[in-house]
C-alpha cells in the first residue's frame, strides 16, 4: 500500500489474506507477523480444529469432513468469522490464514468486512511446487505444549524426541496430513480456491510471493508488501 493509502486508514489496522495451497506457508507465516506487528490471525482450520478437540456439536459435525480433505460449508466458516471480527478492535490488523477458500466465502468476506467499516488491503498468494508441498506436509508434526514446528525428513529436533523450544516430549501430528487427504486438500485448492484470485486481481490488490522461497526471505517479501510498521 502507498503511504498515502496508509496514512488515509488512519488508525485502522491492516485486512490481508494469506492464500494458498495446504503447506504454502501461511500458518507460519501468520504466526510471524503476529510476533512481529501485533495483528491478529484468523485461521478457520484452527478454529475448526478447536471444535473437533472440544467435541462440540460443530466439531463433530466438522470432523469427517476434515479427515477427508474436503471443504466445510461456507455458511459456517464465514460464521466462525464473523463472530472472531466482533471481538477485533478495528486498530487492530488481521491476517486471513485458510480464508476464503471459495467464491462464496470471498463474496461473505467483503460483506462481513463492510459491516464492520473494514477494507481488504491485500491478496498475498503463496506461489508453491505441489510435489513439494506433499513432502513438506506428510513428514511435519509439532511440539504438543508450545507449538513448535519440526520435519521427519527437514528438520528434527536437536536432541531426538525433545523439543528445541521447550523441552517438552510430547508431540502431535494433523491427522489430515497424510498422503490422500492432502492430494484432496490440494484438489479443493486448484478447483475451488485458486479460481476466488480474479475477483481480488482485478482490483489490483494481489501480490504473489514465491512460497518456495526460505521461511526469512518469505518473510522479508511480505513485509515489503504490509510496509512500515
Ligand atoms: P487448514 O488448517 O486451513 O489446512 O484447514 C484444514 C481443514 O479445515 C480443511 O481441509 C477443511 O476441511 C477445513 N477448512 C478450513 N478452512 C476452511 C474454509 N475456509 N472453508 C471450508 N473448509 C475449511
Amino acid at each position: 500500500m502507498s503511504t498515502e493509502a496508509q496514512a488515509g486508514k488512519g488508525s485502522h489496522g491492516l485486512n490481508i489474506i494469506l492464500l494458498g495451497p495446504p503447506g504454502a506457508g501461511k500458518g507460519t507465516q501468520a504466526a510471524r507477523l503476529v510476533e512481529e506487528r501485533g495483528m491478529v490471525q484468523l485461521s478457520t482450520g484452527d478454529m475448526l480444529r478447536a471444535a473437533v478437540k472440544a467435541d462440540t456439536p460443530l466439531g463433530r459435525e466438522a470432523r469427517l469432513v476434515m479427515d477427508r480433505g474436503e471443504l466445510i460449508s461456507d455458511e459456517i466458516v464465514s460464521g466462525l468469522i464473523g463472530e472472531a471480527l466482533d471481538r477485533i478492535p478495528l486498530s487492530t490488523g488481521v491476517i486471513f490464514d485458510g480464508y476464503p477458500r471459495t467464491a462464496e466465502q470471498a463474496v461473505s468476506l467483503d460483506r462481513l468486512l463492510a459491516e464492520r467499516g473494514r477494507t481488504l488491503d491485500h491478496v498475498i498468494e503463496l506461489a508453491v511446487d505441489e510435489d513439494a508441498l506433499v513432502d513438506r506436509i506428510t513428514g511435519r508434526f509439532s511440539c504438543a505444549q508450545c507449538g513448535a514446528g519440526y520435519h521427519d525428513r527437514h528438520k528434527l529436533p536437536a536432541r531426538s524426541g525433545v523439543c528445541d523450544a521447550c523441552g517438552s516430549t510430547d508431540f502431535k501430528r494433523r491427522p489430515d496430513d497424510n498422503e490422500d487427504t492432502v492430494r484432496t486438500r490440494m484438489a479443493e485448492y486448484r478447483g475451488k480456491t485458486a479460481p476466488i484470485l480474479p475477483i481480488f486481481d482485478a482490483r489490483g490488490i494481489v501480490r504473489r510471493v514465491d512460497g518456495m522461497a526460505s521461511m526469512e526471505h518469505v518473510a522479508e517479501a511480505i513485509s515489503d508488501i504490509l510496509g512500515q510498521h
